[in-house]
């Protein structure tokens, strides 16, 4: 059987217990090791084989996982964050049906919520936010031209902006293209719960320059939004004159 599994964004102590149920009763575990911090590893049991996905082919890895697990081996999948998120395990789980092989999915804490408590930020504030918009900009993978930054950008909502922290100054122009001004804050955030984490905090018309001034270029999300500033509204959930299912409101 074949687990893919959600590392979660760095701090070992960040994956889920499932996970790492899986990770210590793993025969093979392939990791994408370009994100997922190491010290999982030492999760594993000894014994486990251990491969690095960022030097392989979605072939190489599938020519490890499938041979092992037809043999009733438990395979784990490690991904960085939550899997479903730029994971491509899309393409895995395919072809693992077409073959057969039964798989199964375990969620984790993604680096976009990592960087939420790294803030100390709420995304979803009422009177300011109520929609997070998860997005990329155009790389070597394209965006659809419906979902262009500009387009975004024009709902003013919070956005989290991964896989760009290298295109800062593409990045800030097609942000300022859409709702936001020079002055809507923003944070670019470092590895976030890594030892380490940096969290820059600066003006949306300041975000490239600031990259630039602490050397940060990958590894980051940028998040931008109002969510960052001070004004919002308090919750009607936790407001006393505010009748629910639970409780009953007092005028
Ligand atoms: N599945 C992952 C995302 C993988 S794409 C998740 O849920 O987080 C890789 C990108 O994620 C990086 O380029 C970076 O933008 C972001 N990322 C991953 N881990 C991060 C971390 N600890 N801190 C900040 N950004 C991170």
């Amino acid at each position: 059987m074949v687990h893919f599994v959600g590392a979660g964004p760095g701090a070992p102590d960040l994956i889920t217990r499932r996970g790492a149920a899986l990770l210590e009763q793993a025969d093979v575990v392939i990791y994408a090791g370009s994100l997922v911090n190491p010290a999982l590893l030492g999760l594993c049991r000894e014994g486990c084989r251990v491969y690095d996905s960022a030097r392989m082919t979605l072939e190489e890895v599938l020519d490890v996982m499938i041979p092992v697990s037809q043999r009733g081996e438990q395979v784990v999948r490690l991904h960085t964050g939550d899997p479903s998120l730029y994971g491509a395990i899309r393409e895995q789980m395919d072809i693992l049906r077409e073959k057969n092989i039964p798989f199964d999915v375990t969620p984790g804490v993604s680096s976009f919520c990592a960087a939420a408590g790294a803030v100390e930020g709420e995304y979803t504030l009422p009177g300011v936010s109520q929609s997070v918009i998860i997005t990329r900009m155009a790389g070597r993978t394209p965006v659809p031209e419906r979902e262009s930054i500009p387009a975004l950008a024009a709902h003013g909502a919070t956005m989290v902006i991964f896989l760009s922290a290298g295109m800062l100054d593409k990045l800030q122009e097609q942000l300022l293209q859409g709702a936001y001004t020079l002055e809507t804050p923003a944070a670019l955030v470092y590895k976030a719960s890594w030892p380490e984490e940096k969290v820059v905090r600066c003006p949306l018309g300041e975000l490239a320059q600031k990259g630039r001034e602490h050397n940060i270029s990958k590894t980051a999300l940028v998040l931008v939004g109002d969510f960052l500033a001070g004004d919002y509204q308090r919750s009607k959930l936790y407001d006393p004159s505010f009748t629910t299912g639970y409780r009953e409101g007092k005028p």
